[in-house]
């Protein structure tokens, strides 16, 4: 048995997919934010702009954020020193936990060492203490959601991305005394549209399912005090799991679950994922916390990000490229090939000083590999002007069509999203 051997034919299929993902080398800068120092692999260093950050509001070089962080390694050290079981819980942590029930207005809070591990610990816990419980979960759901109803065992039903129909259809067949596990997401990040969150709540009270929300990509960007679309469209109490990151809008690292105080009691007491890990840094905490707390009196950023999303996704349309409509500040420009997809973000980098990843399969369906652009309140009117240019000059070098319809992206994405949920089987 050659083991090396396997490991690079396995890569090798990637790279013949076109779908082989080489990291950039960057390093950023703090109070320079969107500007970050780019090795290249000639050794040539360069600073370059960050276009592809989930840093989406800039807190993870926020001054307050920085010095929380500082002050609180410098009285108790780096590391969390265990497990809570075995090492009790540092108290910025027990801090920061109170300040996330209280964003999204439930009885209790659990962090995770990162939202993968919240969604993935807390979806499988839930689902397994849930006699012979059905799962019904978005098409599109994130690969940890995913993990999360795997790793459960129970049985899962896929219903088709945002339609309630679909999803009215499966929880009337699944019948009112059986459990159900409604699992969705508020913003998907990939297409930056929304779920009808009041409607799927109307949904699981008709037949008493319960509602596990991912509101990663929304926390902090949405509702007055930051505590995403669920409080924008003031419905967290009717949502039974609203979970999210410390790590995007929050500018830190972890993950966490609000909920009942019996529900997080439970999941605390049973997930594997929670027990068997080192808790995060009391540092980490300390600066989560703030940033959480700076996001829920502070409106400047959120509204200086939409400000910005707008704008680009304006100036970009204005030359005629393809950005497909999004309701939110993501901003996905459709190339639909991925080596096309990989060459425009090289000569991005390489000629034009600007960092965006492509988004190619298995993110995001074949046929709508996309450059995925994420603006935030420190990409200023100039820098959009900058990225407008380069990516005309990619357009033209690659020469992939401009002046496409946004109605004609959003009929073919429509379409390649039915395409796919046909050929898997629902
Ligand atoms: C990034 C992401 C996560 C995972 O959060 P991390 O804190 O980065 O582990 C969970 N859900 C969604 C929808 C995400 O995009």
């Amino acid at each position: 048995m050659d083991y090396q051997a396997i490991f690079a034919t396995a890569v090798d299929a990637l790279r013949d997919e076109k779908r082989y993902r080489v990291f950039a080398d960057l390093e950023r800068i703090a109070g320079k934010f969107p500007h970050a120092i780019w090795r290249a692999e000639n050794g040539l260093e360069r600073e370059i702009t960050v276009w592809c950050s989930n840093d989406y509001l800039g807190m993870g070089q926020n001054p307050q954020v920085l010095e929380a962080l500082k002050s609180t390694v410098d009285r108790m050290g780096a590391g969390a020193g265990g497990t809570r079981n075995i090492s009790g819980t540092n108290h910025p942590l027990v801090q920061l936990e109170a300040e996330l029930a209280d964003l999204h207005g439930k009885e209790a809070a659990l962090v995770f060492t990162s939202g993968f591990v919240s969604n993935e610990a807390s979806i499988s816990t839930i689902a397994k203490l849930l006699p012979d419980c059905l799962i019904l979960s978005d098409q599109l759901n994130h690969a940890s959601m995913i993990a999360g109803v795997k790793s459960s065992g129970m049985h899962k039903q896929v219903w088709r991305h945002n339609d309630l129909e679909h999803l009215e259809d499966l929880l009337k067949a699944a019948g009112n005394d059986r459990a159900k596990l409604i699992v969705f997401e508020s913003v998907y990040s990939m297409d930056g549209d929304i779920a009808p969150i009041e409607k799927i709540c109307d949904l699981a009270d008709k037949y008493n399912a319960m509602t596990y929300l991912d509101e990663v990509h929304a926390v902090g960007m949405y509702g007055p005090r930051g505590g995403g679309i669920a409080e924008r469209d003031d419905v967290m109490d009717r949502v039974d799991v609203i979970e999210g990151t410390l790590a995007k809008a929050f500018g830190v690292l972890g993950g966490y679950i609000t909920g009942s105080a019996a529900l997080v009691d439970a999941v605390r007491s049973y997930a594997p994922g929670f027990i068997f890990t080192t808790a995060i840094p009391p540092g980490l905490a300390a600066a989560a916390a703030t940033s959480i707390r700076h996001l829920k009196t502070s409106g400047a950023e959120r509204e200086a990000q939409q400000r910005q999303a707008q704008r680009t996704k304006d100036v970009l349309a204005s030359v005629g490229l393809p950005v497909m409509p999004s309701e939110t500040h993501i901003v996905p420009v459709l190339v639909g090939d991925p080596e096309k997809c990989k060459a425009a973000s090289d000569i991005l980098l390489a000629d034009h000083g600007i960092y965006i990843q492509p988004i190619n399969y298995p993110t995001v369906p074949r046929g709508t590999e996309r450059l995925r652009i994420t603006p935030t309140p420190f990409h200023n009117d100039a820098l959009i002007e900058h990225l407008r240019d380069a990516l005309v000059d990619v357009w033209t070098r690659l020469e992939l069509p401009l002046g496409a319809a946004s109605q004609d992206v959003t009929a073919m994405a429509e379409k390649l999203d039915q395409d796919i949920f046909s050929a898997s089987g629902g």
